[in-house]
């Protein structure tokens, strides 16, 4: 018989960051992941989908480098090394979490875990089974994430398509691609095959791309891909799938699109369906947490770290709650898009007052010294008392100056106080002060 303080199940960065925490805290700590640690974000998602764009952003920049009075004669790429390089990037990180989890002193089992819960004649106990070995633990936090979700279109199971995890390791360029679904995923999809010379459609159910950030921005980075070569579907749906053709409905109109790939990127879906939590990732078993995809409410890996966090926290007897107040959105597409708190859609159906501050992201000097010909905006959204509720930017480098509205709008901030605050000059974080 085996007894731990706690067994993580899944090592995706809910479950690396639940285990790491639990073990630096002392407590003893088992982690099980049935594919490989670091989980999706790690091998399939936001490490391997960034570094891919990486690379085409170095490459658009050689391109374009005559704007910056430098000359790169025959720019060209050869995508097996950036599918190597990309490779090389997750190994690494992959060894990374590894050392984090030795250092930790958190016993990593590789294997599929199954749970079974026990009545015992005072008490009820938590069994994990892996590998014909029962281990027996105290409390258990469900880190099981999310899969693809293949909607029900005819035809699909009988077609070659691309998910994203076929979309990263290909190593030959489709002259033509279909990407069925235009929110973050498929963007960022949209963009990098685009830079290396795909003609790429994305078709999107919806009137606009992104769902759930800021409407008039999406509308606008849209603008900026469909001026690089991207189409893009509106309000259409793909009502059948056979080999190259996609057969697509828009306002009743039907019509046949022929592409030489199709990348589905319809969502994502939990793993383990029907986890309900409360403020501190806790289940309705009070030993039982759930973090991360598992949830299904925000299938992004920072909210699944700081969901982590506040589940140790708990187990550790320490009330730290989970805030969805400020969970950033990014789009890592070529320009960038990010957006944190509320869109004026939510204020709206909400019925909350609010101003709109925009300015243009060439207000920014730093934003005009690396932005030849670059289009941007900052768009921020405040309260009637000032309180800021939502920051939301187009324009590079919108991943990394989120963060500054991210904390803001957590700490309640009014724009006069987050205004106060000394920005480094010449940055393009600037613009949030600019536009207050
Ligand atoms: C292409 C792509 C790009 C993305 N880009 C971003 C991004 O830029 N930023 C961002 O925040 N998010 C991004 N995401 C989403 C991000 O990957 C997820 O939100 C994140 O991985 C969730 O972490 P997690 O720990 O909850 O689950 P996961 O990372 O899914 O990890 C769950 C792990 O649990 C294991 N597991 C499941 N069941 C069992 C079991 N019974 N026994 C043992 N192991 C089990 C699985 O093998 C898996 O490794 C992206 C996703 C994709 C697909």
């Amino acid at each position: 018989m085996i007894n731990y303080d706690l067994a993580v199940i899944g090592g995706g960065p809910a479950g690396y960051t639940a285990a790491e925490l639990a073990g630096k805290r002392g407590l003893k700590t088992i982690l099980f992941e049935k594919n490989a640690l670091g989980g999706v974000c790690l091998n399939e998602g936001c490490i391997p989908a960034k570094t891919l764009l990486y690379s085409a952003k170095v490459y658009h920049s050689a391109k374009d480098s005559a704007k910056y009075g430098i000359t790169c004669d025959q720019v060209s790429y050869d995508l097996s090394k950036i599918i190597a390089r990309k490779n090389k990037v997750v190994r690494k990180l992959a060894a990374g979490i590894r050392a984090k989890m030795t250092e930790a002193q958190v016993e990593v089992v590789a294997g599929e875990a199954f749970v079974k819960i026990r009545e015992n004649v005072d008490h009820e106990r938590i069994e994990i089974l892996c590998k014909e070995q029962v281990y027996f633990v105290k409390k258990l936090i469900l880190c099981t994430g999310s899969e693809t979700l293949i909607p029900p279109i005819p035809g699909l199971k009988e077609t070659a398509f691309w998910t994203s995890r076929e979309a990263l390791d290909n190593k030959e360029l489709p002259e033509s691609l279909l990407i069925i679904g235009g929110g973050v995923i498929g963007i960022e999809f949209a963009s990098f095959f685009n830079t290396l010379g795909t003609k790429v459609v994305v078709v999107e159910m919806l009137g606009e791309i992104l769902y759930g950030m800021d409407r008039e921005l999406s509308g606008l980075l849209r603008s900026e891909l469909t001026k690089k070569g991207i189409a893009f579907h509106l309000n259409t749906r793909v009502v059948s799938v056979k080999n190259n053709q996609v057969e697509i409905e828009k306002a009743g109109e039907k019509q046949i699109l022929e592409t030489a790939q199709i990348l589905l990127s319809a969502g994502r879906k939990p793993v383990t369906p029907g986890l309900k939590v409360n403020e501190f990732m806790q289940t309705d078993h009070p030993d039982i947490y759930a973090c991360g995809d598992a949830t299904g409410f925000s299938l992004l890996a920072h909210t699944a770290v700081r969901e982590a966090e506040a589940a140790v926290e708990h187990i550790l007897g320490n009330r730290r709650p989970m805030s969805y107040k400020a969970i950033p959105s990014v789009v890592y597409s070529l320009p960038e898009m990010a957006g944190v708190g509320k869109t004026e859609d939510v204020l709206q159906q909400e019925g909350v007052a609010y101003t709109v501050k925009k300015l243009p992201l060439s207000y920014s000097g730093r934003f005009v010294a690396e932005n030849e010909q670059g289009n941007g905006v900052c768009k921020i959204l405040e309260g009637e008392d000032g309180t800021i509720l939502g920051v939301h930017i187009l324009g590079n480098p919108a991943s990394e100056i989120i963060v500054i509205a991210g904390i803001a709008i957590e700490k309640g901030m009014k724009a006069e106080e987050l205004k106060a605050m000394v920005f480094p000059h010449p940055t393009v974080g600037e613009i949030i002060k600019e536009t207050l």
